[in-house]
C-alpha cells in the first residue's frame, strides 16, 4: 500500500487556482452582510435607532421596548438576506469562539408555522454552555451562564445565520468569557483617558481604544496537511527535518504570491469585506507558504470581534481551496513563526489620535501626556502585561530570535528618547517665563518634524512606538487580542487616572498652572520608568542580562508567566478598575493553566502515536532492508563480505542507536506524563508538564530527525518539510 504521505503529495501536485470573480468594487460589497447604521436607518423607527445608537455609543442597557423594536427590525433583515437561524456568538475562555444555532422557525399552538425572533431572544440567551471552562466560576457560585447582546458590536450574517455579538457571564454577575472583561476595561479606559484628554480639550466626551492588528498564518496544502498526525492533533510537526532550503535565501518575503494562494486571499477578501472586516494589506512572510493579513483598525472591541470572525472565515475558505490555514504560532521548527501586532491607540470622539503629535505646542503637550503615561503604565505592569499573552503555543516563539523576548521593554526611537531627557531637565515647581517658551518653541514644538523622519524601526521590540501608536508584538498568533487588550487597555486607564489625581493636586495645593503641573508629573514619570525603554537589540544576550540588571520579568513560560495574575498588586489592580474581581481572575488563570496543560497533554499523546505507529516500524523496516543485504552480501563473498558491507553495518548500528533511544524517551516521557496527571494542584501539575514532561519532546525528536535524514525516502512515513512548504 502507498503510505498515506505519497498520496496525498499525488493529490496535491493535481490541484489548480479556483477562480474568484471579481464583480464591481469592493466598498459596494463593503458591510452588506452587517445590520450596520445604514440598514438601522433604514429598518428602525427613529425612536428605535436613537435609542439603540444612545446604547451603542455610551455601553448603557436598552430598555425592553426598544428591544423588541431592534429585534423585529433585525429578523425582517436577516430573513430578507436569506438567514434561518440565529446565534449568540460569543468568546469562551478557551479562546475561540462558540455559538449556538436556534431557528427563526417556531410553530404556533395551533400548529400554523411562522419566523418568531423577539427582544427576548436579541437580548439574553441560555445557551446549555456547561461544559465550558469556567476555572471553577460555576462550582463555587452553582450558577449558570447566560449569553448577552452587545450592541456595541453589530449583528451580522454568516452563511444563513444571523450572529449576534455576546457577553458569556454567570447568574451571579462573574464574567465567563473573554469579551465581558475587555468590555470593563475600554469602559476604564475611556473614563480615565477621557478626563485628562478633558485638560487640552473640553468638548472631548469620550476616548475610544483603537486597534488594527495584523495575522500571520501558514497555508497549507489539505491533502499535506491530513497526511501527518501531529499538524491534524497539535497544529504543529512535531517531528521534521529543516530542509536543504528553508527561509535562508528570503525569498519569499514580499514576493509573488502563488496563484493558488491569491485566489484564496480574494475570495477570502471578498468574504471578509461583506462581513464589515475592512481588509486591507496582503503579502507573503518571511517563511515560505507563510502570509499576513491586516486591516484598517477600528475601535478595539469590534476589531477584536473581526479577528476572531477572520479566523473562522480563513479555515472555512481555506477548506474550499483546499488548503489547511495554520495559526499556531510556530508550526515548523526552524521557521520562522506566526504572530499577531496588535497596533494600538487611543481616539477621541472630535477624532484626534491622542498618541498623534500635532501641530501646537498644546497639542504636542497632549500627545507627551499620553505617550508618558503608556511608558509608566508599560513599566510598572510589565509582567502582567507578558501574562496577556501566555500560552503554550507561543512559548515557542518568545524568545526565539524571530519574536520579540519575553522581556517587555519599550522602543521610542533616538528623537523622541532626546526629547525625554530634555524634559527631564524640566525644573521642578513653576516655570520661568523663558522656560516655558523654550520648552514650547524647542522641546514640546519639534515632536511633529521629528517624527516624520523617525524611520528607525526596531523589529526586536515587543512594545514599539512607531510614530503614532504603541505595536505590541509578542501576541500570538492564535491569541484572542482581548486578552493583551483587557491588560493594556487596563493598566494604561490605572496609569491616567493616578496621573490626574496628581496634576490635580499640584495645581489645587501647589499652586501650579496646567501645563506647569502637567510638565512636573511627567518629569518625575520619565524618571521612574526609564528602566522600561530600550532601543537595542532585543534578541541579544547582552539585553537579557541588562534585563536582569534592570530587575525586568523575565518569564520564558507559561506556568511561570500566569503567576503574576493573582499576585497581591494585580488583584488591586483589576478590583480597583472595575475590570475584573479575585474570582474573576483565578479563574481565568485557572482555565489558562489548564489549557496549558491539556495542550502538552496532546502532544505528548502524539509523541507516542508518531514513534510507535510511524517512526519505528519504518525505521525497522528500513534497517530489515539493510540486513537482507549485509546478509546476501555475506553469502556471496564469505569473510570477504567487509569490504562492501561495512557502510550498512554502520548504518545498522545507527538505526538501532537511535531505535533504542527514541523507545526510551517515549517510555519515559509517558511516565513522566502519569506522575504529572497524578498531581492536584493545577499550578503544580502545569509547572511538572513544563519541566518534567517537555523536555523529552526536544530529544524525542532530534532522534526521530536523525532518522529521517538516514532513512530510504520511500519509507519515511511522515510527509516532509519540503512537501509541506515548497508544494504549491
Ligand atoms: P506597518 O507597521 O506595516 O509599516 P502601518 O504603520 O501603516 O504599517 O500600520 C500597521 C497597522 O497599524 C495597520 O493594521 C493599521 O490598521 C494599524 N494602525 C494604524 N494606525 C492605527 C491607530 N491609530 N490605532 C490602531 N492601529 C493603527
Ligand atoms: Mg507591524
Amino acid at each position: 500500500m502507498m503510505s498515506s504521505r505519497f498520496t496525498a503529495i499525488k493529490e496535491s501536485q493535481n490541484r489548480n487556482a479556483i477562480a474568484i470573480q471579481e464583480n464591481g468594487r469592493r466598498s459596494d460589497l463593503f458591510g452588506v452582510n452587517v445590520f450596520n447604521e445604514k440598514k438601522m436607518l433604514q429598518y428602525l423607527t427613529k425612536d428605535a435607532f436613537e435609542g439603540l445608537k444612545g446604547a451603542m455609543d455610551s455601553g448603557s442597557k436598552i430598555d425592553r421596548k426598544i428591544a423588541d423594536q431592534v429585534a423585529e427590525a433585525i429578523k425582517g433583515w436577516a430573513i430578507s438576506m436569506g438567514a434561518t437561524h440565529y446565534t449568540h456568538w460569543f468568546q469562551p475562555l478557551t479562546g475561540s469562539t462558540a455559538e449556538k444555532h436556534d431557528a427563526f422557525f417556531d410553530l404556533m399552538p395551533d400548529g400554523t408555522a411562522l419566523e418568531k425572533f423577539g427582544g427576548g431572544q436579541l437580548v439574553q440567551q441560555e445557551p446549555d454552555a456547561s461544559s465550558f471552562p469556567s476555572g471553577g466560576i460555576r462550582n463555587t457560585f452553582e450558577a449558570r451562564g447566560y449569553t448577552a447582546w452587545d450592541p456595541s458590536s453589530p449583528a451580522f450574517i454568516y452563511g444563513t445565520t444571523l450572529c449576534i455579538p455576546t457577553i458569556f457571564v454567570s447568574y451571579t454577575g462573574e464574567a465567563l468569557d473573554n469579551k465581558a472583561p475587555l468590555l470593563r476595561a475600554l469602559g476604564a479606559v475611556d473614563e480615565a483617558a477621557t478626563a485628562v484628554a478633558k485638560y487640552f480639550d473640553k468638548t472631548v466626551t469620550k476616548v475610544n481604544a483603537t486597534l488594527g492588528w495584523e495575522q500571520e498564518y501558514f497555508l497549507i496544502d489539505k491533502a499535506l496537511a491530513y497526511s501527518r498526525p501531529d499538524i491534524m492533533m497539535t497544529g504543529r510537526t512535531l517531528v521534521g527535518e529543516t530542509p536543504a532550503k528553508g527561509q535562508q535565501l528570503d525569498d519569499h518575503y514580499f514576493g509573488v504570491i502563488p496563484s493558488r494562494v491569491l485566489s484564496f486571499m480574494s475570495d477570502l477578501e471578498k468574504e471578509c469585506t461583506k462581513l464589515g472586516i475592512p481588509v486591507k494589506t496582503r503579502h507573503n512572510e518571511v517563511a515560505p507558504n507563510q502570509f499576513e493579513l491586516a486591516p484598517v483598525f477600528e475601535e478595539a472591541n469590534l476589531a477584536i470581534d473581526h479577528n476572531l470572525l477572520l479566523m473562522d472565515v480563513m479555515d472555512k475558505i481555506a477548506d474550499k481551496h483546499h488548503f489547511k490555514v495554520l495559526f499556531h504560532e510556530k508550526p515548523f521548527a526552524g521557521i520562522n513563526g506566526s504572530g499577531k501586532h496588535n497596533n494600538w491607540s487611543l481616539q477621541t470622539n472630535t477624532g484626534v489620535n491622542l498618541l498623534s503629535p500635532g501641530s501646537t505646542p498644546m497639542k504636542n503637550l497632549q500627545f507627551l501626556t499620553f505617550f508618558i503615561n503608556t511608558i509608566k503604565a508599560v513599566n510598572t505592569y510589565e509582567e502582567l502585561l507578558r501574562s496577556s499573552i501566555a500560552s503554550a503555543s507561543n512559548d515557542h516563539r518568545l524568545g526565539a530570535n524571530e519574536a520579540p523576548p519575553a522581556i517587555f521593554s519599550i522602543f521610542v526611537g533616538t528623537q523622541l528618547s532626546n526629547v525625554l531627557d530634555e524634559l527631564e531637565g524640566v525644573s521642578k515647581g513653576k516655570l520661568s517665563p523663558e522656560e516655558k517658551t523654550e520648552l514650547k518653541l524647542n522641546v514640546v514644538g519639534k515632536i511633529p518634524e521629528i517624527l516624520m523622519d523617525n524611520t528607525d524601526r526596531n523589529r526586536t521590540s515587543p512594545f514599539a512606538f512607531t510614530g503614532n501608536k504603541f505595536e505590541m508584538r509578542g501576541v500570538g498568533s492564535k491569541t484572542n487580542c482581548a486578552k493583551p487588550m483587557t491588560i493594556l487597555n487596563t493598566i494604561v486607564a490605572k496609569q491616567l487616572k493616578d496621573f490626574k489625581k496628581e496634576v490635580d493636586a499640584l495645581v489645587d495645593k501647589k499652586n501650579l498652572k496646567k501645563d506647569e503641573a502637567v510638565f512636573n508629573v511627567l518629569r518625575e514619570y520619565i524618571k521612574t520608568s526609564k528602566r522600561i525603554r530600550f532601543d537595542g537589540d532585543g534578541y541579544s544576550v547582552e539585553w537579557e542580562n541588562e534585563a536582569k540588571r534592570r530587575k525586568l520579568s523575565n518569564n520564558k513560560n507559561t506556568p511561570e508567566a500566569l503567576e503574576v495574575l493573582t499576585s497581591k498588586d494585580s488583584i488591586a489592580l483589576f478590583e480597583s478598575m472595575d475590570v475584573m474581581s479575585e474570582v474573576e481572575v483565578g479563574a481565568r488563570q485557572e482555565v489558562d493553566l489548564e489549557n496549558y496543560i491539556m495542550h502538552l497533554q496532546i502532544e505528548g499523546r502524539v509523541y507516542n502515536e508518531l514513534v510507535y505507529g510511524y517512526i519505528l516500524p519504518s525505521a525497522l523496516e528500513y534497517q530489515n532492508k539493510l540486513i537482507k543485504n549485509v546478509s546476501g552480501l555475506k553469502e556471496i563473498y564469505g569473510a570477504a563480505h567487509k569490504k562492501f558491507t561495512e557502510g550498512q553495518l554502520t548504518m545498522i548500528e545507527e538505526i538501532a542507536e537511535h531505535v533504542v533511544s527514541i523507545k526510551k524517551m517515549v517510555d519515559a516521557m509517558a511516565d513522566a506524563r502519569k506522575k504529572a496527571n497524578a498531581l492536584k494542584d493545577t499550578k503544580k501539575k502545569a509547572k511538572s508538564y513544563c519541566f518534567d514532561v517537555k523536555p523529552y519532546f526536544c530529544e524525542i525528536r532530534s532522534h526521530s530527525d536523525k532518522l529521517e535524514k538516514l532513512m530510504d525516502n520511500t519509507l519515511w512515513p511522515l510527509t516532509k518539510y519540503r512537501e509541506l512548504l515548497f508544494i504549491e
